[in-house]
């Protein structure tokens, strides 16, 4: 097997990239160099050889050092320069890159190949010794924290302390002799700390880098990231090693990041931060305050520090140029990383831009109005899950707000939360249910499981490409990065704006859209679904083949996902409408009733209420299915359990605390969700049913002569096993229909079907779609009842199933496509065998997960139902899916 890729000077042995092979860093490096873009030289090490690694107890072959070999020599030729050549030494970087870019990964070593002697070859080739100096002293910092593993913190006060000495305030203030004088230092500590000199053989030190690199892919941090965004663990990650460009050689040099569209609102205007005479991440490492890349965006910020635009007019457009040509290579809005070397522009990185929800939308919808790509294209850009950040609400407008500081709007959206000051904390909080805000200095990839855990992001420095700003994009979480007056003080817990203290477990809010960061919580409003969204629904709904319905059973509920584009209700739940306060206590009295005539009696109370739930349910979905699930909770979960409540409701019922209490006792189950429930409510107490059924006729044929427009109800019998049960049930609806016509003199159509949720009720699925005209898969309890697993015990052992790949992702979010949904197209099979025009459709959580979705269309089921506000991301994802 081969696992070196060399790319540049015309050479592609990745011939444009396979990013399974490559990662995706890999492989757009050597998509760029194809292309004719400047890319300095390199090879990427792959995949296979991390995968193999550690089947091999993680070593390396002896065939891949030979290829390594190959591969420096491949640089050497372009370069002209001799790794660990004291005279002209090459440099090189080595990186870490997956197929998709991971945060979690080992951070990138620079000027890898410099000792005493190559340090000396530089300062003379380069004419600068100050440079050759500067940079070693990098390259021992970064390969003593990423590669030794050494204490970080000891290099930056070492470096802290240098420039107090010199009387120095900036990096760029010191000379050569500093430098030198700080690498002694930096091999000091390391002999102290490593208990070994740095290691001088260039070979010792590429060796080590890469070893660090495919050994990062099992770190904490990695294993974290990659279980939050459901990133398989056998991917694993290339290695990329590549002549070093330097952007450090003084005034005429500079390095810079840059989107070819803004990633914060998708306006397509090119956005990005650059700094003069500085390596690598010293942008986004938030050491200098980095300038902005064009002179719009400058004058807009009212910056003084010249922009790209203006100080190196000529190399910015040659990159302006750069981006347009990747932009239509890759046909989609590109997140670039550049070096200046004395005047000539160096790609170093480019891959798709992460964005927000609303930037993806705007940009994908612009971009196929452009002809860039085409409206199917636009609709599968879209990351469905994301839209969920642009259908919540936002701060309301008109609402006073207490103002404490501003900093950069750096990923939109609005949070309010309790302050906490680091990432442990707020995940301890989250996991209580409180809301809260991680407040830090700047972020690192130590502080993803707290920026997840948190609802807002805010930092003190760094800027719109600040790790902060584009984790918290990715996630969808608003943030505000480089508020500047904000003093935190880690110790006492706080933080200072002017003369006001914020403590931590203090509520603030922070204004993704604005930068504006408040004290207290500020009230929010519904947002808008006209402009961009519109657009891309429209073309989404042109794709889709399946329905889309909503769970809903308020008023409220429905209209929310009618707005939403839902196409009929898949599941009213009757049991909301029992708990309501007004109608509990009837519910109550049926409920312990000594006989039918008791029952019937309360439920003669009842009918009505649900008869006018039902009404304004179906005139809110006029024309649309509405299917309705009888009752199917356990009849104890309408009885107190509380002793303090006992009281009351003996009163309200007209029970005596005593009887009351008995009746609770008899009603109590050992596992009530395989208890009394469900049908078999119905079959032992079939006027429950009976008068639901009235209720939802009654209130059909009402709003047929009312409107005009008769709904379509579609009764649905809840957990049955057997044919025989909805035999039994259907006959007490159709009864009731019947009767509810006679009565009424006008007739309407409905449909009486079933939820399949026991995996018996799927593999009979062709005797019972005998009986029932549509089967409504209700997965939350199919999921239980297939795997055994409790939904409401899992939360103790699930992320452990999860780590441990038992799970790929939470079966009760997430479709157990291969278990349960086997059962559910075995049923669907049966079911159509018998029955070709059966309507199928899901209603459980699912309904609302894109990858579920994803399997509901291939099984070619009708229709699945989601939650109001889930209905656009299950529009898109149905979409999707059909493309
Ligand atoms: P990340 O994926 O975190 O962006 P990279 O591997 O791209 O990490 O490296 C980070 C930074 O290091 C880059 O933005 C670039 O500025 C710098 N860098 C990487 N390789 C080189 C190189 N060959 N020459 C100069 N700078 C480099
Ligand atoms: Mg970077
Ligand atoms: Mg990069």
């Amino acid at each position: 097997t081969q696992y070196v890729y060399r790319f540049g000077g015309g050479v592609s042995d990745g011939g444009q990239g396979d990013k399974n092979l490559l990662g995706g860093k890999g492989a757009n490096l050597d998509g760029m160099a194809s292309i004719g873009l400047p890319v300095p030289p390199g090879f990427t090490i792959s995949t296979e050889m991390c995968t193999r690694y550690y089947a091999e107890g993680q070593s390396f072959p002896e065939s891949v050092r030979a290829e390594v070999a190959n591969g420096i020599a491949h640089i050497e030729g372009i370069t002209g320069k001799r790794f660990g050549d004291a005279a002209d030494p090459l440099l090189v970087s080595v990186r870490s890159g997956a197929r998709v870019s991971m945060p979690g990964m080992m951070d990138t070593v620079l000027n890898l190949g410099l000792n005493d002697e190559t340090v000396q070859g530089l300062a003379a080739t380069s004419g600068d010794e100050r440079f050759a100096w500067d940079s070693y002293r990098r390259f021992i910092q970064m390969y003593s924290d990423v590669v030794l593993g050494l204490d970080h913190g000891s290099f930056e006060e070492a470096l802290e302390i240098a420039k107090e000495d010199q009387g120095h305030f900036l990096d760029t203030d010191m000379t050569a002799d500093d430098w030198q004088k700080l690498v002694d230092e930096y091999k000091r500590l390391v002999q102290e700390q490593w208990g070994k000199p740095f290691p001088q053989d260039v070979h010792d030190q590429l060796w080590g880098a890469i070893g660090a690199v495919f050994g990062s892919w099992e770190s904490d941090r990695a294993k974290v990231y990659r279980r939050l965004n459901g990133i398989p663990g056998d991917w694993g990650t290339a290695v990329n090693v590549q002549a070093m460009v330097f952007g450090n050689m003084g005034e005429t040099s500079a390095t810079g990041v840059a989107f070819t569209r803004n990633p914060s609102t998708g306006e397509r205007a090119y956005y990005g931060e650059f700094l003069i005479n500085a390596q690598g991440e010293d942008v986004v490492a938030g050491i200098r305050t980095p300038q902005y890349l064009t002179k719009v965006a400058r004058e807009e910020a009212n910056a003084k520090p010249l922009s790209m635009e203006e100080a190196m007019p000529e190399t910015y457009a040659e990159l302006a140029r750069v981006f347009d040509l990747l932009e239509t290579h890759y046909r989609d809005m590109q997140d670039i990383e550049f070096t200046v070397e004395r005047g000539k522009l160096w790609m170093l990185q480019t891959r798709s831009g992460k964005r927000t929800a609303k930037a993806a939308l705007k940009i994908a919808v612009d971009m196929a109005n452009e002809g860039l790509i085409t409206e199917a294209e636009a609709v599968g850009r879209v990351d469905p899950a994301a839209l969920d950040q642009l259908l919540h609400p936002t701060l309301d407008p008109d609402a006073p707000r207490d103002v404490l500081t501003k900093g950069l709007p750096a990923s939109p959206g609005a949070a309010s939360g309790a302050v906490v000051f680091d990432a442990d904390t707020a995940e301890k909080r989250a996991e209580l249910g409180d809301a809260v805000i991680l407040v830090r200095i700047e972020t690192s990839p130590e502080d993803i499981h707290g920026m997840h855990a948190a609802r807002g992001i805010l930092t003190a420095r760094g800027g719109m490409t600040s790790h902060a700003a584009v984790v918290a994009r990715g996630m969808g979480r608003p943030c505000v990065s480089g508020a500047g007056t904000l003093a935190i003080d880690g110790k006492a817990k706080l933080f200072r704006v002017g003369d006001r203290a914020i403590k931590e477990g203090e509520i603030i809010t922070i204004d993704g859209a604005t930068g504006e960061v408040m004290a207290g919580a500020v009230p929010t409003v519904q947002p808008e679904l006209a402009g961009d969204f519109g657009t891309l629904m429209v073309w989404a709904d042109k794709v889709r083949r399946l329905k889309v319905r909503t769970n809903a059973e308020t008023p409220l509920d429905c209209r929310t996902a009618r707005g939403f584009g839902a196409e009929g209700i898949g599941l009213c739940r009757t049991e909301h409408m029992f708990f309501d306060a007004a109608r509990i206590t009837a519910v109550r009295q049926m409920i312990l009733a000594a006989d039918e005539k008791g029952r019937r009696a309360a439920l003669a109370k009842l009918l009505p209420e649900q008869r006018s739930d039902f009404a304004e349910i179906f005139e809110i979905m006029a024309g649309l299915p509405v299917t309705i699930r009888l009752l199917d909770p356990p009849l104890h979960e309408f009885l107190p359990h509380e002793e303090s409540e006992f009281d009351e409701v003996s009163q309200a019922a007209g029970v005596g605390v005593e009887a009351l209490k008995r009746r609770a006792a008899e009603l109590h189950e050992f596992n009530p969700m395989l208890g009394h429930r469900g049908c078999r409510l119905g079959v032992t107490y079939p006027e429950i049913y009976e008068m639901q059924a009235r209720a939802i006729f009654e209130a059909a044929v009402e709003v047929a002569e009312k409107t005009g427009e008769a709904p379509i109800p579609e009764v649905m019998v809840p957990l049955v096993a057997t044919k025989r049960e909805l035999e039994l049930m259907k006959d007490v609806i159709d009864k009731a229909a019947e009767a509810v016509f006679a009565d009424k003199g006008r007739r309407i159509d409905y449909l009486v079907g079933t939820m399949i949720e026991l995996p018996r009720a799927a593999l009979k699925a062709g005797e019972i779609a005998e009986v029932g005209q549509f089967f409504s898969f209700g997965t939350n309890d199919l999921t239980q009842t297939t795997l055994g697993v409790s939904r409401d015990d899992a939360g103790r052992f699930l992320t452990t199933y999860v780590d441990k790949g038992i799970f790929a992702r939470d079966p009760f979010v997430s479709l157990d496509v291969e278990g349960v949904g086997e059962l559910i197209r075995l049923a669907a099979q049966r079911g159509r065998a018998t029955k070709p025009d059966l309507k199928l459709g899901i209603c459980g959580e699912h309904g609302g997960d894109p990858a579920s979705i994803a399997f509901c269309e291939q099984t070619g089921l009708d229709y699945v139902s989601a939650s109001p506000y889930r209905v656009p991301i299950a529009r898109l994802a149905a979409a999707q899916a059909a493309l």
